[in-house]
């Protein structure tokens, strides 16, 4: 970048290019990424139902209109109250984006009690 000097022999600002800094910059130096998408930014860190601190994890994005069979559908139910940080994949909805992974907090006792539900209401191959 350089400056341009006018015949006052002051250097003259360009704010045009001073945005284009912070634009293009500081999202790259906070650590953004286009195919990561934070949802941990402004949200408690500690798990409402079992007191504890927790933990980041990312967790691929599905995007699209899911349809959840009889058993995903009780485990939705089921998460809301008994393990409401235990998401292994965020829902992007219908419109494609760009970001292909979710950043969330998840809580080791939800996790647990996740896998606990599921060892006595599901059959077969978990999602
Ligand atoms: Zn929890």
């Amino acid at each position: 970048m350089e400056e341009e000097v006018v015949k006052t022999g002051h250097l003259r600002r360009r704010p045009w290019l001073e945005m284009f800094t912070l634009v293009c910059l500081v999202p790259g130096m906070v650590g953004c990424d286009k195919y990561t998408s934070d949802w941990t930014i402004g949200a408690a860190g500690f798990c409402e139902l079992h007191s504890i601190r927790m933990a980041k994890t990312n967790v691929p994005i599905i995007y699209g209109l899911i349809r959840l069979n009889s058993e995903q559908q009780a485990r939705e139910v089921a998460s809301t109250n008994h393990f409401p940080h235990a998401d292994t994949y965020f829902l992007g909805g219908c419109f494609l984006g760009t970001p292909t992974q979710a950043v969330l907090y998840v809580c080791p006792d939800c996790l647990g009690a996740r896998k606990n539900w599921e060892a006595t209401h599901v059959k077969g191959v978990v999602p």
